[in-house]
């Protein structure tokens, strides 16, 4: 079980500036001496791994990435100003990939590591640099060097800060895909479709990671192991949404078939924080939620959302509720991201039908 986020970009350090011909011009001294400078060193490509991060979506949005040129060198021996590099921060666990994606060339395993990924070239020498005994007014000088560049891949592995769970045919697969291309507006992300039991969810500027894990309770039931390829994602949830069908016969039911397969499991997953949400508004009237409502508070819940996970109703007050279970290092304020205002908003625990 692979969950893969990629992204291909284009990097370019910088070219090195140019170095400079110029002589001294100085009163009353006919032919100065060369004094044009050295040209300043492009900037480098670097990147750091930092915590915070989670996915890649940011590289969606953004695929090109060139440092500055060095400043050209001056007259007056003046070198010139060396370029800033570029420094891209990715999450860690991410790898850089050769373009054929055949080479690892990168690993990022802990936060804070930094590599010099493409070196700006260097700036070109001056003519002042070409004086010798023999040649005192050298028109030599070099052009910067070159940037280098390249394009790469950069791939993470996912690991889930939100887990999914529910009895078969909760509507967990259909939530995935409406909070995956609605609240996080990426339709075209390429994993939506690769692997469709996982999704960046980007709400309110926020982004976490949601897997469906079904096959943990499967596996777990028929002793099989299945789940355990998921036990990095269960141990790094943060908190559970526990979808129940509002069309089944008995929601209560269904709550605690589940909690007995998320107890029997093990690995803590009975004792994470889960939100409950009765699923598929759209099927049932007020009076019946309402009443499964009763019924599910009754049985244990705290709180009961309802939602329609092919709708979209009741989504944002849940992904509230999520974002308030996940420390600001899991679910990170992206730059990128536009805070979505819906109407949504105000939905309480119980939104009218
Ligand atoms: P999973 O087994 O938990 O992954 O459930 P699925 O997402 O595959 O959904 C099971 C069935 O319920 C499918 O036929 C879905 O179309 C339907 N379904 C899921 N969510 C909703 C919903 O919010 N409203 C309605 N009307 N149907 C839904
Ligand atoms: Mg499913």
């Amino acid at each position: 079980m692979h969950f893969l986020d990629q992204a291909k970009i284009f990097l370019k350090s910088g070219a090195g500036g140019p170095g400079a011909v110029s002589f001294r011009r100085e009163k009353y001294i006919e032919y100065g001496g060369p004094d044009g400078g050295n040209g300043g060193k492009g900037g480098d490509i670097v990147f750091v791994a930092v915590a915070g991060l989670n996915t890649l979506i940011d590289f969606r949005y953004a695929q090109h990435f060139k440092a500055k040129r060095g400043a050209h060198g001056m007259g007056k021996d003046r070198t010139g100003a060396g370029a800033p590099d570029l420094v891209i921060e990715v999450p860690v666990g991410t790898q850089i990939l050769s373009e054929d994606r055949d080479e690892v060339l990168v690993d990022f395993t802990e936060v804070g590591q930094k590599v010099v990924f493409l070196e700006g070239g260097m700036g070109g020498r001056g003519n002042a640099s070409y004086k010798t005994s023999t040649n005192r007014a050298p028109r030599q000088h070099q052009p910067g060097e070159a940037g280098q560049e390249m394009w790469v891949w950069l791939r993470l592995k996912l690991l889930a800060d939100v887990g999914l769970v529910g009895l078969p045919n909760a509507g967990k697969s259909t939530f995935i895909n409406q909070v995956t291309n609605t609240q996080a507006k990426v339709g075209d992300y390429a994993f939506t479709t690769l692997v469709p039991k996982l999704g960046v969810v980007r709400h309110r500027g926020r982004e976490f990671v949601l897997a469906d894990i079904p096959g943990l309770i499967e596996g777990a039931a028929e002793g099989a192991g299945i789940g355990d390829r998921f036990l990095g994602h269960i141990e790094r949830c943060r908190v559970l949404i526990h979808l129940i069908d509002i069309a089944g016969s008995d929601p209560a039911e269904a709550y605690r078939t589940v909690n007995g397969e998320l107890a029997a499991y093990g690995a803590g997953l009975d004792s994470k924080p889960q939100l409950v949400a009765l699923n598929k508004l759209d099927l049932a009237d007020r009076e019946l939620g309402e009443g499964f409502a009763d019924e599910l508070l009754a049985a244990g819940a705290d709180k009961v959302f309802a939602v329609s996970g092919a709708t979209g109703q009741g989504m944002d007050a849940l992904m509230d509720a999520v974002l308030a279970h996940l420390p600001e290092s899991t679910a990170t304020e992206t730059k990128a991201a536009p805070v979505e205002d819906s109407d949504d908003a105000e939905a309480s625990e119980w939104s009218p039908l």
